[in-house]
Order: structure tokens, then C-alpha cells, then sequence
């Protein structure tokens, strides 16, 4: 799935091409991804319509319109692409044609990915957008506020990072991203995280988010494509660890794949680990 330097990334390229255009046609391969929140067809909507701005907010991305807005939730393997022509990728499900001649192609081969029609300023019926909790890159993201975050809480770090409904929004790649780049294993419970280990994971919230936008805007690729290289442990499964070289694992947290290295990030050890 995109994840917020993904986005950031989509938002930076796609912006020159999209904002401040019209709207001209509109043909819907896969209606299975659309939610129309105002009545009527968005084949019919949509064209005339002006796109003043894209923004993102959480893991959504928003094409912020003169009467209404356009939010898209990419989920697992949602895309966008931004093409001169009408070449659309396979999984197309939905196309924009803009009055510059732009193709815009949201896709997905498993129709999971969710594209709402809502009215501007009104996101009350799309899951997830109004519960998003506090924007990582925001000013407003403070230390202060990041400990207070983790009072009374229990679970487990990586699950602790997951939850969009506190920090907005951190997707399983960054969070082992982060995690390695904290020490902290992915399983430690956030009651067993001393002062030292909260004020790392804090900075490293932010450092690697902010290594992260800069490595994809640096691979410069498609919008389409998913940038993965730069990662040190998310997909490094089996191979060494590039700063102690002990073997990378990956291990099921809380049901979904976690990648760590037992080098740089230690299993406590009063824990009971469970191997995949
Ligand atoms: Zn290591």
C-alpha cells in the first residue's frame, strides 16, 4: 500500500499536472471501488468540475474540487498513474481525462482500493478519514504530546505505531522502518519501554518518515510504482543486518508480517517468541 512518503511523493509529482484543471470526462472500468456519498453517477459528477488542490491527509488522498472533493484510500495494492495518453494499466478502475489532455488511471487487481465522491468539507461518512489521529509530520507532533500518547497503553509497539486512530499514519513497512532505527524490538510492550527507548522511537518517527520521503522523491520514479528500495529491513528476510550483520527475521506481530533484526533490536528477555 502507499504509505505516507508514498503519498507526499504522489502529491508533489501529480500536483503541476492536475490542479487548477478541469475535469473532462470520466469512465468507470470497475464501479466495485466507487462510493458516491452525494447521489447521481460520477460519470456524470465529476465532468466540469475544477481541481483546485490534492492534498493527503492520513494514508487518503484527497483532489479537493470547487463543490466537492474526491478521496481515494489506496488500501493494499491501490494505484494511481498519470499518463499523455489513453494507456491505462490492466486492473484500470477508474479514468480521468483532464482539459490539459492528462489521463489519470486509478487502478487496482484487487478492487480493494476505495474512491468516495463526497461533498467539499464532508468526510463523515468515509471510514477512517474523521478518526484520524495527530499528523506525524506536523508541527503539532511534539515529544510531549507523542509520551502522553503511550500513557496507559499495553500492547505492543508495532501495534502501538499501527493504529491510525493515534498517529496518523504510519503503514507496516515504515513501522519496521522505525522500529529498527529505534532498537526496539516490534513485540516490546509499551509499558516495558523505558524514558530512553520513548524519546528514540519519538525522533525516529520523524527521522525516518523524513528519510523516507526524501529516498522516494530521490528514486524519482512513476507515481505508479511503489518505492521500496531504500528500505534496511522491511523484505530483508534472511540477509544480513547492514549495520551488525546478524540474519533478518521476519516474524508475525499481531497477524501481520514484521521484519526485525535480533541484532540492533533485542528480544526482551522475559518474552516468549513465537517464529514463523
Ligand atoms: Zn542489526
Amino acid at each position: 500500500m502507499p504509505e505516507l512518503p508514498d503519498i507526499e511523493y504522489i502529491v508533489k509529482k501529480i500536483t503541476p499536472a492536475v490542479s487548477n484543471r478541469i475535469i473532462k470526462e470520466v469512465s468507470v472500468k470497475q464501479p466495485v471501488v466507487i462510493r458516491m456519498i452525494i447521489p447521481g453517477a460520477v460519470t456524470e459528477i465529476l465532468p466540469g468540475k475544477h481541481i483546485i488542490s490534492v492534498q493527503r491527509h492520513g494514508p487518503f488522498l484527497l483532489f479537493r474540487m470547487d463543490t466537492l472533493d474526491l478521496v481515494i484510500h489506496f488500501m493494499l495494492e491501490g494505484r494511481i498513474s498519470i499518463q499523455y495518453d489513453k494507456k491505462s494499466m490492466k486492473s484500470t478502475c477508474l479514468s480521468i481525462i483532464l482539459d490539459n489532455g492528462i489521463f489519470m488511471h486509478f487502478s487496482d487487481r484487487r478492487l480493494m482500493m476505495k474512491i468516495y465522491v463526497t461533498e467539499k468539507n464532508s468526510y463523515d461518512k468515509i471510514p477512517g478519514f474523521d478518526t484520524q489521529g495527530i499528523d506525524i509530520m506536523s508541527n503539532d507532533f511534539t515529544l510531549e504530546y507523542f509520551l502522553k500518547c503511550m500513557e496507559k497503553k499495553s500492547c505492543q509497539v508495532r501495534v502501538f505505531l499501527l493504529d491510525q486512530s493515534v498517529l496518523s499514519a504510519i503503514g507496516n513497512a515504515y513501522a519496521d522502518e522505525i522500529l529498527y532505527n529505534a532498537g526496539i524490538n516490534p513485540r516490546k510492550k509499551i509499558d516495558d519501554l523505558d524514558k530512553k527507548d520513548k524519546n528514540g522511537l519519538f525522533k525516529s518517527i520523524r527521522d525516518v518518515m523524513q528519510w523516507g520521503i526524501c529516498e522516494v522523491e530521490k528514486a524519482n520514479q512513476p507515481v505508479e510504482i511503489k518505492v521500496r528500495d531504500h528500505m534496511k529491513v522491511r523484505g530483508h528476510a534472511g540477509k544480513p543486518c547492514i549495520a551488525c550483520s546478524t540474519i533478518i527475521r521476519k516474524i508475525a506481530v499481531y497477524g501481520f508480517d514484521s521484519y526485525y533484526c535480533p541484532g540492533c533490536q533485542p528480544v526482551p528477555e522475559n518474552y516468549f517468541i513465537q517464529w514463523k
